[in-house]
């Protein structure tokens, strides 16, 4: 049989197990100009906290009761189209099940022999590309300069630090566990780190760790803690806006400090993105990326978690900083 999980119903508040529902159902065969996938690798993002709401966004939300879709990487177990060979390996915005027919569209092949297969869901991927496009197109880094980011031990963060040491910025991450302070400043070379949950003035930390100020703040997770490194950008600073994460189980949007002032005394610009506005970039920055991991100055983690009914726990564990890198399940 063929497992799926589907949206059981909208999570309100944080997300739990009851908000999935798995089902069983025929293994579906690939049909004239079709093929069969198994799933092999299946990325879980915060990003898809979004698509859970009935609210309009930038991506449309999943549907009650359909499968949740994500970045998966699948093995081509049968093939009635001439691009996709048995044995070969795609990645793709996919379904949650574990075999699934594809018409073609979307679909990339993956090389295992090039790269791991889950890097391509994660350094190789969409999380690589959104380290490095945020921070060089709206970051700007140049040498010299302070780079803070924040959710700095994840599968964007770490990325973010790394490419701020190769450009020669003095990076600073934040972070919420102390094995997590400790991977930065070691496996990837970040000048030094502050744990969010033991900081007592966090805002006092980032001033101490930054002498010079913070000209680039690659925000992640939103809220109090980029509040207190907001409190401490240079004159020109940049601020791309990646993500939200400690506002996205929110279920009224709490009030924070008014930013205007900080921005305007700073003429500091701070700048939303979404990967998909650098599409034309990707070809280019995965061309970096692959080339960066390839001489060893890139490193990554990942934290794979096994079995196909683990996808959701995977998902909520994102939620409890219970992975280092990429969070990944292997089916
Ligand atoms: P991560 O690998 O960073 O995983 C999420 C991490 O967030 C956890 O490990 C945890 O780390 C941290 N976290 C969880 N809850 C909180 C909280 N309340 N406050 C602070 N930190 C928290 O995820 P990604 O690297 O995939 O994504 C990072 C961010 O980038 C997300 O906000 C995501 O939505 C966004 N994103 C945006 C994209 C875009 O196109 N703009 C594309 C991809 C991702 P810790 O232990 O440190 O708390």
């Amino acid at each position: 049989m063929n497992k799926t999980i589907l949206l059981n119903k909208r999570p309100y508040g944080k997300p739990t197990l009851d908000d999935f529902k798995t089902v069983s159902e025929e293994v579906p065969t690939a049909k004239e100009g079709e093929v069969l996938l198994k799933t092999v690798y299946v990325s879980v993002d915060p990003y898809l906290r979004g698509r859970m709401n009935d609210a309009k966004s930038y991506i449309p939300p999943f549907e009650l009761n359909k499968p949740i879709q994500s970045g998966i990487i699948a093995e081509v177990v049968d093939s009635n189209l001439p691009d996709f060979k048995k044995g070969e390996f795609v990645s793709g915005m996919l379904e949650w099940k574990e075999f699934q027919t594809s018409k073609g569209k979307g679909l990339n092949k993956v090389d295992p022999t090039v790269a791991k297969l889950s890097s391509y869901l994660g350094i190789l991927g969409m999380t690589g590309l959104t380290a490095y496009l945020g921070l060089m197109e709206i970051g700007k880094p140049t040498q010299g300069e302070t780079l803070v980011v924040s959710g700095a031990a994840g599968a964007v963060g770490t990325v973010v630090g790394q490419i701020g040491k190769l450009v020669g910025c003095n990076v600073v991450g934040i972070t919420g566990d102390d094995e997590k302070v400790a991977l930065l400043t070691s496996t990837f070379g970040f000048d030094h780190a502050i744990n969010y949950k033991t900081t007592p003035d966090l805002k006092k930390a980032i001033k101490e760790a930054c002498s010079e100020g913070v000209d680039i703040y690659f925000d992640n997770v939103g809220g109090e803690i980029s509040d207190a490194v907001l409190a401490n950008i240079n004159k020109f600073a940049r601020l791309p806006v990646c993500g939200a994460i400690s506002l996205y189980n929110e279920t009224e949007v709490p009030m924070g400090p008014r930013l205007q002032p900080i921005l305007l005394t700073k003429s500091a610009t701070m700048r939303g993105f979404i990967i998909g506005d650098f599409a034309e970039k990707f070809p280019s920055a995965i061309q970096q990326l692959a080339s960066w991991l390839k001489d060893g100055k890139l490193q990554f983690s990942e934290t794979i978690v096994e079995g196909f009914d683990n996808i959701p726990q995977a998902f909520l564990d994102l939620f409890e900083g219970k992975n280092k890198g990429k969070m990944i399940v292997k089916v």
